[in-house]
């Protein structure tokens, strides 16, 4: 079934559902690296290129969704899958889990998910071998998103792959602190959206020269 919503009128991305504002989970990794870039990108709409890696990291994953597709041999929704592993023991895999919360005003599409007979594992794919804090914050806020969408009651363990070696990166718990921390940013981004504070630039030189805004950014250290 669809899912019904509509789009916030200022703010892209943002779905609205019964009243409640819903971001992307990548945000949460956004946000990591430079939140004023979020705020322009998302909140004032200033576009610029895509870099090339974006737009690879777009076809690996389109790719790699096609291949599981083709070796996929079972069609069943995640309850399914999490009622089937506990009852047979099988180990079962599912890619692009679509995931919202209405409890945290989040949304998301997960890029693997392992379901166990006693643990979930949420997976997600990057380019690379550095793993990031921002990073870890997006599969965090994969991990609380996929708590609330299928009331799970599980171990949930988090990782980051590298999307080309196949490679586990970072594995750990989600944990209280985890959980913590991930349940602050979330309402720092509610926030923002909500026009109760500005948007936080990097004090970092180094980000504002990676940065693809950088040209068009009144807040840069360059
Ligand atoms: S140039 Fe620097 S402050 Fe501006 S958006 Fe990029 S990282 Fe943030």
């Amino acid at each position: 079934m669809m899912d019904m919503f509509e789009w916030h009128k200022k703010i892209k991305e943002v779905k609205v559902i019964d009243g409640v504002n819903l971001f992307p989970i990548s945000w949460l990794g956004a946000k990591d690296f430079c939140e004023y870039q979020l705020y322009l990108e998302k909140f004032v709409g200033v576009e610029v290129e895509k870099t090339y890696e974006m737009i690879l990291g777009s076809e690996v994953h389109a790719r790699l969704e096609e291949e599981h597709l083709e070796k996929a041999t079972e069609k069943m929704t995640i309850l399914e899958a999490i009622e089937d592993s506990e009852r047979t023991g099988r180990i079962l895999t599912a890619r692009e889990v679509s995931i919202k919360s209405l409890k945290n005003g989040i949304y998301g599409r997960i890029d693997e998910v392992t379901i166990m007979p006693d643990r979930i594992v949420i997976i997600d794919d990057k380019p690379g071998d550095k793993v990031y804090l921002g990073h870890k914050k997006q599969v965090w806020g994969y991990c609380i998103g996929f708590m609330d969408q299928f009331n799970v009651n599980k171990k949930i363990i988090c990782s980051v792959r590298n999307r080309d070696t196949k490679e586990f990166l970072w594995v750990d718990d989600f944990d209280k602190d985890a959980m913590e921390i991930i349940r602050k940013d979330i309402q720092s981004i509610h926030d923002l959206i909500n026009e109760l504070r500005d948007a936080v630039p990097s004090d970092n030189v180094n980000k504002c020269m990676k940065c693809r805004f950088r040209n068009v950014c009144d807040k840069s250290l360059l």
